[in-house]
């Protein structure tokens, strides 16, 4: 067996020790002589399976109970969906920053669903390099909520602050979630797609203050509803629950390494390695400002086209995988979440810099 180094920007690479984990209790977990994935979700295992990846997940984020912490199916995408249906009240409506794909989608989903959708600041005039800086953002004070993406995974930009806004601010943390200490007081809702920090794709996490969910109008569909959701500990229907286990398994894993905190300086220190390479030679560009680098999602250029061909498939010969950059945007991304370990990154550098040494 040969596992690559892993950048791909989701799904993802995933920890090790939680794989061989998975792995070990796969035919027989907690002496039920089941998998997780053969039991039932109301059984006694696997209830204390998803309460205690909720304990994780609280513990580690620093999560009140002002909030509730939920389980969804339909990953992130689901979401663009689902806030404009049950937090903006009809005839309302919400403000939305444009910082890039992601950002995007979510307000195609806002502008469908019944209300107005303001875009109170876009990046897009600026090919999306950077967040916006606070006082940038001119929002109306009658909005029912401010959504933001906060680490855009495919231009490579985040927010080094976020905004303060006097409307509950809600976040897409997909590509970022548990990779840098955040304050969730700060927040009406946080929500992440698993596939990139916490675990398989087809689940979403969702974190959002107890407020918020009694505000969905009775036009929602049950399914629809984060208070149907809430009210049966995210056991409504048959959830994802592997990927329940999986963001255990992740958040113990987290909580190993010294949590979220010792986590951020650990893939501080690995964006960091990359980015001073990138910096030190005219051969490598980068396209995103530098008060808004993702230290997730690390994107660049090279001389020519042809030449970043080369290196994405000279990589991949080398054992490195996922380096090409998003279909819409080109170059190279090297996606570097907290799964992806130091030697990883030290792998990359050096191949880098033969690249350049041939290539330059
Ligand atoms: C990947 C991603 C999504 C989409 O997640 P799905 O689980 O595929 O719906 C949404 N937002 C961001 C920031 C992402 O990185």
């Amino acid at each position: 067996m040969a596992r690559v180094y892993n950048f791909n920007a989701g799904p993802a690479a995933l920890p090790l020790p939680v794989l061989e984990k998975a792995q070990s209790e796969l035919l027989d977990i907690m002496g039920s002589g089941m998998s997780v994935m053969e039991m039932s979700h109301r059984s006694k295992e696997f209830k204390e399976i998803i309460v205690s990846a909720e304990a994780g997940v609280r513990k580690l984020m620093g999560v009140s109970d002002d909030y509730a912490v939920l389980f969804l199916q339909g990953g992130a995408s689901l979401q663009f969906a689902m806030i404009p249906m049950n937090l903006r009240r009809p005839g309302k409506s919400a403000d939305y920053v444009d910082t890039g794909s992601w950002a995007s989608k979510a307000i195609k989903e806002a502008k469908i669903a019944d209300g107005a959708c303001n875009v109170v600041w876009s990046g897009k005039e600026e090919s999306y390099m950077r967040a916006p800086k606070p006082e940038e953002l001119k929002l109306n004070p009658d909005a029912e909520y401010v959504h933001i993406c906060s680490n855009e995974t495919i231009g490579g930009i985040r927010y080094p602050v976020f905004p303060k806004t006097s409307a509950p601010l809600i976040a897409d943390m997909s590509s970022e979630i548990m990779s840098r200490v955040i304050d969730v007081n700060q927040f009406g809702m946080i929500y992440a797609g698993a596939q990139k920090n916490i675990g398989p794709s087809g689940l979403a996490l969702v974190i959002i203050r107890k407020d918020l969910i009694e505000r969905t109008p009775d036009s929602v569909p049950i399914i629809m509803r984060y208070s149907t959701h809430a009210e049966n500990g995210s056991l409504y229907n048959t959830p994802n629950t592997w990927g329940i286990y999986i963001v255990k398994l992740i958040t113990d894993w987290v909580a190993s390494i010294g949590g979220i905190s010792a986590m951020q300086k650990i893939n501080e220190e690995k964006a960091g390695k990359l980015y001073s390479l990138i910096d030190s030679s005219d051969f490598w560009k980068s396209p995103t400002d530098k008060s808004s680098r993702s230290i997730m999602n690390v994107v660049w250029r090279l001389p020519s086209e042809e030449l970043e061909e080369k290196f994405v498939s000279e990589a991949k010969k080398a054992g490195m995988i996922g380096l090409k950059g998003h279909r819409s945007v080109g170059g190279i991304r090297a996606s570097i979440y907290n799964a992806v370990p130091m030697e990883a990154i030290d792998a990359l550098i050096s191949f880098m810099k033969s690249f350049e040494a041939a290539n330059g």
